[in-house]
């Protein structure tokens, strides 16, 4: 597959190039040249393992990773389980978060860490991946790089906005994983990360990639958990399925519209999103009007410009009635939020996250009568205790841990996190 850039479509580089690059020319995403479809046997086999997954994402990878290869990378992504939980009477949660870190990105951050891997054996040039979190990224990111030869991970986060757990995720491992505690907002660590990217000088220093959902290598395999979900439904006959994605940079979302476009069916698509409604309003005007973001419950979905979205406007061409005919929104309150993870532990006793809880919502709105809703379970209650205990006080903050913290305190300008980065 030929990639080119949103913002030049006069690249064209191989999923090698775009997976190594992380980010594409003029600052643009990666976007396939064209939409492969899948040959459709895969769906009616009635099993959706290593061997599927592989044969979905060669069509994007090609010869770049030998199918044999591939599979076995991908085994290892998803060696965990994705179970399908009924918590209505036509609405499941798809729970993504029992890998390492419990939270989605996991199978990303495992499959990115893994390709890059096998890239770099093949050549001796060191890569720095560069990647600002809010807590989840970064946790995952470090957890799926650790020990990979030819990579060195730097994480910036933002000092005291990362819970506790979070924080001892990414910075007690060491090794090849660097963490960098900035005195600033997401935002702001962001912003470091970008002005390393256009940082010349640097590039021609170190060989510079990105773990964000900007990378292919991160975005393209999250396609793989609705297709997981719909096989998981179809082998219940239940095959009109709507699914509602809590929603911060896209990433996710985006993929599931790309399983939809290679040839999955799916009903609707749900992007739910807290009080960062950027992409809502979007929905409604017809114009993106990106803002700061601002803090919510649901944190990891604090965006005020969703990185992805200009993927979103690729597939359909930047066609707005053809988006708002594939992808309803909601934007929900911190309120509701918490009214909603009470009234389904109420009814059920099941304790849903507050991103989860999101998404929850998005399907009571906008699901269609006999369709099947599928909420895309993003994170554990545990990493999000503090806000479960509002709502259930006796739930448990999981015990943080004793091991050796490795952090870089780095003040707020673009000076000390190049210092430390090249020290
Ligand atoms: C990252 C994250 C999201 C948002 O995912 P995007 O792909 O950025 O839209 C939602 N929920 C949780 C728990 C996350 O960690």
């Amino acid at each position: 597959m030929i990639f080119t850039s949103t913002k030049n479509n006069k690249e064209a580089v191989g999923f090698r190039t775009a997976a190594l690059n992380g980010l594409a020319s003029n600052k643009g995403l990666y976007v396939p040249t064209f939409m492969p479809k899948l040959r459709t046997e895969i769906l009616e086999s009635g099993v959706f393992g290593p061997e599927e997954a592989a044969q979905v994402m060669q069509l994007f990878i090609g010869e770049d990773i030998p199918l044999k290869k591939l599979t076995e990378i991908l085994d290892q992504t998803l060696a965990f389980d994705f179970p399908l939980v009924q918590i209505g009477a036509d609405k499941y949660c798809l729970e993504l978060f029992h890998g390492p870190t419990k939270a989605f990105k996991d199978v990303g951050a495992r499959f990115m860490s893994r390709v890059l891997g096998y890239f770099k054996a093949q050549d001796s040039n060191k890569s720095h991946v560069l990647v600002a979190t809010s807590g989840d990224t970064g946790a995952a990111v470090a957890n799926g790089f650790l020990n990979i030869d030819g990579v060195e991970v730097h994480i910036l986060f933002p000092k005291g906005k990362v819970s506790e757990y979070q924080e001892r995720q990414m910075t007690t491992l060491g090794g090849n994983i660097n963490a960098y505690e900035v005195e600033g907002t997401f935002d702001d660590c962001q912003s470091l990360v970008k002005q390393a990217f256009s940082d010349n000088g640097l590039k021609q220093k170190m060989s510079l990639s990105s773990a964000n959902s900007i990378n292919v290598a991160r975005f393209l395999p999250q396609m793989l958990y609705y297709f997981i979900a719909s096989n998981t439904l179809k082998n219940k006959n239940l095959n009109n399925i709507t699914y509602s994605v809590p929603s911060g940079n896209f990433g996710n979302l985006t993929a599931g519209l790309y399983a939809n476009a290679l040839g999955l069916p799916v009903e609707n698509f749900i992007a739910s999103t807290n009080r960062n409604d950027t992409f809502i309003n979007y929905l409604v005007s017809g114009t993106y009007e990106p803002k700061p973001s601002v803090l919510t419950y649901s944190n990891a979905m604090d965006v005020g410009a969703p990185s992805n979205f200009t993927r979103i406007l690729d597939l359909f061409d930047n066609d707005w009635q053809a988006i708002k005919g594939k992808i309803d929104g909601i934007a929900v309150s911190d309120e509701k939020t918490l009214q909603i993870m009470d009234r389904i532990h109420a009814a059920t006793g099941y304790i849903i996250d507050p991103h989860g809880a999101v998404g929850y919502l998005g399907l009571e709105t906008y699901q269609k009568e006999g369709d099947t809703g599928v909420v895309l379970g993003t994170a554990s209650p545990l990493k999000f205790s503090s806000v479960i205990q509002k709502v259930v006080p006796s739930f448990e903050t999981p015990d943080a841990g004793s091991k050796t913290v490795f952090k870089t305190s780095i003040k707020n300008d673009y000076k000390s996190f190049l210092e430390v980065l090249l020290s």
